[in-house]
């Protein structure tokens, strides 16, 4: 059997195991994880590594599950450690209950029937047309996947085996980390940080086949308080100053054209996401995102300057604000650390693909470990259309992300810790 037919095999069987098991994740829930199905998937994935030969695993209370493994050589035993990141749970937008994963063997370039109607096709994918000839998975049109992110998973897996297995090349220590809960926004939230020995990190949860991410939004959250002065509305007149009026006038002062429904690419924008009150008292939310932290302080002071027109129009108003910066673009942090992003671009060119920049317009979990020191671009996965009973999964792609992942194993053996 060839290498690459061998990378196929692993990555489906791994793809097609992991998304029968619902880990469907849930907003709101209290229990942590938020779903009893993603320790289903963990402890199958613990028992995995340990098959594999992978000693040194741990699967801590809150779902968070972090193997090493040591260098190989004492020649790699000063390379710094690296690690590769994915989550377990998938997205509640479709549901992940009862997941069918199919796989259409040859893709001929025709439409491809999930059933319940639904049709994936080429003129609203033009993204299969690269993979005619080749295996495709996809749902049976009731769920979605769950490559977001079990092909990640299924990648980083697949690599452990054929590093530990095959030993193609002495390596340094590398760790893996699987994480609950990424979906619902809190997966970094109980992350021991600690137990890490990585100073470098990847999560394998990007898509398109080359395609690399080192830069998310910086995203801010403004909560603002419109007080006004209530009296009945009978004898308002000339005394009644009303909250929501208030509230209202501000939403229409934040330029649409710098809206989220009017933006794309590299532009940031303002977006009222939710507003609730009365006449004394109306709270506002404006979310704003921007690639460029200094964009980002000039859209919070021109709502700040935007709250004081709006004090002005309506005197004995007030209008106060608490700015909350939500997460940041992880650029700055990967930019200290060229060499992270300067081996995942050789990876991905040693396995015979053109690495392809792409940005993020929202967060990741990388960023939250980019923040705290870890510098963690992510790579694709090979997955498509996430979120949705369209989800697919192209093969191949899979396959080029795990031998990405032992390029990179092999490439930081060769870096000696300064
Ligand atoms: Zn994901």
């Amino acid at each position: 059997m060839d290498i690459h037919t061998w990378y196929k095999d692993q990555v489906t069987e791994r793809l097609l195991r992991y998304a029968a098991i619902n880990t469907e994740s849930k907003r709101g829930s209290d229990a942590v994880p938020s779903t009893p199905g993603q320790w289903d998937l963990l402890n199958m994935l613990l028992d995995e590594l340990r098959d594999i030969g992978v000693k040194d695993v741990d699967l801590n209370e809150n779902g968070y599950l972090i193997a090493r493994v040591p260098a190989s050589d004492p020649s790699c035993s000063s390379a710094p450690v690296t690690a590769f990141m994915a989550h377990v749970d998938t997205s509640e937008d479709v549901s992940g209950a009862g997941v069918r994963p199919r796989v259409i063997r040859g893709y001929d370039g025709g439409d491809i029937p999930l059933g319940d109607s639904l049709v994936l096709s080429p003129e609203q994918n033009p993204e299969l047309n690269k993979y005619i000839g080749s295996d495709i998975i996809t749902a049976d049109g009731s769920t979605l996947l769950g490559a977001d992110d079990k092909a990640g998973i299924a990648e980083i897996m697949t690599a452990v085996e054929y590093v530990l297995l095959h030993k193609p090349f002495p390596h340094g220590s590398f760790e893996i980390i699987f994480t609950p809960d990424e979906e619902t926004g809190s997966g970094m939230d109980l992350f021991p940080r600690d137990a890490l020995h990585a100073k470098s990190c990847y999560t394998l949860d990007g898509t398109g086949r080359g395609s690399l991410e080192s830069e998310c939004f910086n995203a801010v959250r403004i909560d603002v308080a419109c007080i006004g002065v209530s009296y009945h509305l009978g004898s308002a007149r000339g005394r009644m100053v009303n909250a929501l009026t208030m509230a209202a006038s501000l939403v229409s002062m934040l330029p649409q054209a710098e809206s989220p429904e009017a933006t794309d690419g590299r532009y940031g924008y303002y977006c009222p996401l939710k507003i609730s009150g009365h006449v004394e008292r109306t709270e506002l939310q404006v979310y704003i995102r921007d690639f460029d932290v200094l964009d980002a302080e000039r859209r919070i002071e021109a709502v700040t300057q935007m709250a004081k027109a709006v004090e002005a129009a309506f005197p004995g108003g007030k209008v106060q604000l608490e700015v909350s910066w939500q997460y940041r673009n992880m650029r700055e942090y990967i930019d200290k650390e060229p060499q992270v992003l300067l081996l995942l671009e050789e990876a991905i060119k040693a396995v015979g693909l053109t690495p392809e920049h792409t940005i993020i317009r929202g967060g990741t979990d990388g960023a939250r470990l980019s923040a705290v020191g870890i510098p963690t671009p992510n790579i694709f996965t090979g997955g498509y259309n996430y979120h949705s009973r369209y989800e697919w999964a192209s093969v191949d792609a899979m396959a080029d992300a795990s031998r990405v992942v032992v390029e990179l194993i092999r490439l930081w053996a060769q870096v000696a810790e300064a």
